[in-house]
């Protein structure tokens, strides 16, 4: 058997879910999805194109007032029985996401039970969706306002992390009473799949959540289309950019959930012992996460002994088959990937960084795949290329700060603000701190992952709107006034 083999047997159908029917013959074509440990074929993967992208709009709408209409506690029942399913089939979720992009299955086996717990959180909400009663004068009457489904949404989702990501979204827009068209990417297409497969076993109704594997012309359709009354996003700020000029005509409301850089700032009374729990940066996806740390900010003092334990925890991290348990870090998701990561290794080195553990390609038994060794790079100026753009890829940049002003100057010098991380003893200072980075979500002294109850997001360039809590269903319900003479 080579070496490297994604878990077999549970390669499900990879055709479109339109209503209730699986569309293999698609007008977009097929896209090769490539195994990230091994570079081998999986399988040619059917790809949306306009034709099946107004099809699954067509479906969406005809499902869309029965199931806004449909008494909350039964929308609630079908929700819960979704997750249900997810939860019974966690291990093939795990396996499905390490085929999807070689995350490695200590990392992958978390997905099924977090994206089962989105659904469940959000079914809590269907019957919570409150308007208010409105002052009114000088006639008499009566003023109310009240939450309204959008009608359909079309959502679209990243390749890292797309259960997780589908979950942070289709779950809220569903539970609001919106139908749904999601375009899981080319490169990720199977655990998003098998989701769409288990919402219809669960009873829920053909055409309210319709699964379209597709690239950017279909992404493209979906978003132009006429049909879509509001688009969620979560992907790369280009194509972000891309699809603000698609829904012009249109005038679609959009939600973005987009990149980052985010700073970890790390004060000198923060003990050495806590060094390699900052480095999931690198380790968590491969560095290919969004609110990833990647800019780790430590003060003068502690500077050198951090990078050196950083540098000696990293050179010791295994690296191998994404399948195998005692793998902690795993390929990244394809060779264009692997391009692009060396060659920002290679302008940092030529900016003035200094590379201490790292920078280049995994050869020997990992060669077909996409692998790159963990990457520090210290002495890192905050106005590089390096510092200020996304790498997504296993490469951590290590900065120094003098004093919590420069620290935050520096963690804020930035065209992103999703996230930021301060690790400091020093209550007073960790509330300073967070209340002045700008971004929408800060971590102090750890990270435990992002809660179904709390808001999520980003501000500048990292995205517009949150997901997550009161605030995710309110990302997919907008308000109806109605005025009554008495
Ligand atoms: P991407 O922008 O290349 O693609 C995202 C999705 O958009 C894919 O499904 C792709 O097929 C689709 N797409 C491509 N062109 C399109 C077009 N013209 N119209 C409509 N859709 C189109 O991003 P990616 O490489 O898949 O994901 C990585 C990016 O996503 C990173 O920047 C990362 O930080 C970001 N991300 C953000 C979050 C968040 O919650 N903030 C979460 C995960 C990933």
């Amino acid at each position: 058997m080579p070496l490297l083999t994604p878990p077999v047997g549970n390669l499900p159908d990879t055709s479109l879910i339109i209503g209730d029917t699986r569309v293999s013959d698609s007008s977009g074509g097929t896209h090769p999805h490539l195994y990230a440990g091994n570079g081998a074929l999986t399988s040619e993967v059917p790809m949306a194109g306009p034709v099946e992208v107004d099809r699954a709009v067509s479906a969406a709408r005809a499902a869309q007032p029965g199931w806004e209409r449909m008494p909350p506690p039964q929308r609630r029942k079908l929700l819960n029985a979704f997750a249900d399913l997810i939860e019974r089939d966690a291990d093939l979720l795990t396996d499905l996401a390490i085929i999807d992009t070689g995350t490695p299955r200590v990392q992958a086996q978390r997905g099924g039970m977090v994206t089962a717990e989105l659904f469940r959180y959000n079914a809590g909400w269907t019957d919570r969706l409150e308007g208010s009663v409105l002052p009114t004068w000088p006639a008499a009457a009566l003023d109310y306002a009240v939450p309204r489904a959008y009608g359909v949404v079309a959502i679209i989702v990243p390749w890292n992390g797309p259960s997780i990501s589908a979950g942070m979204t289709v779950a809220p827009a569903l539970a609001a009473g919106n139908t749904v068209v999601l375009k899981p990417p080319e490169l990720a297409p199977y655990a998003v799949l098998h989701l769409g497969k288990l919402a219809l076993e669960a009873g829920i109704p053909p055409g309210v959540l319709n699964v379209i594997p597709g690239g950017p012309e279909g992404g493209n359709a979906l978003v132009s289309h006429a049909g879509i009354d509001k688009v969620h996003f979560t992907g790369s700020g280009p194509t972000a950019q891309r699809i603000l000029a698609a829904v012009i005509p249109h005038m679609t409301p959009v939600g973005l959930e987009l990149g980052g850089k985010s700073a970890s700032v790390v004060f000198d009374d923060i003990d050495t012992s806590i060094v390699p729990s900052l480095l999931h940066g690198i380790i968590t996806l491969s560095g290919q996460g969004c609110i990833n740390p990647t800019r780790l900010i430590v003060q003068d003092n502690i500077y050198e002994e951090f990078v050196a334990i950083a540098t000696q925890t990293m050179a010791a991290i295994p690296m191998g088959d994404p399948n195998d348990v005692n793998t902690v870090m795993g390929p990244v998701v394809n060779d264009a990937a692997c391009q692009r990561i060396l060659g920002m290794i290679d302008r940092a080195d030529s900016e003035g960084a200094r590379l201490t553990t790292g920078g280049g390609r995994l050869g020997g038994e990992l060669a077909d795949g996409y692998f790159i060794e963990p990457t520090i790079l210290a002495d890192v100026d905050n106005s590089s290329y390096i510092a200020q753009n996304e790498v997504f890829g296993p490469v951590l940049s290590i900065l120094r700060f003098s004093d919590e002003a420069d620290a935050i100057a520096m963690a804020n010098d930035s065209e992103f603000g999703l996230a930021g991380y301060v690790y400091t003893n020093n209550l007073k200072r960790a509330h300073r701190v967070a209340d002045q980075l700008d971004v929408g979500n800060v971590w102090v002294n750890g990270f435990a992952g992002i809660p179904a109850s709390a808001p999520f997001g980003g501000n500048k360039m990292s995205g517009v709107g949150r997901l997550g809590g009161k605030w995710g269903i309110e990302e997919f319900t907008r308000m109806r006034n109605v005025w009554v003479g008495l």
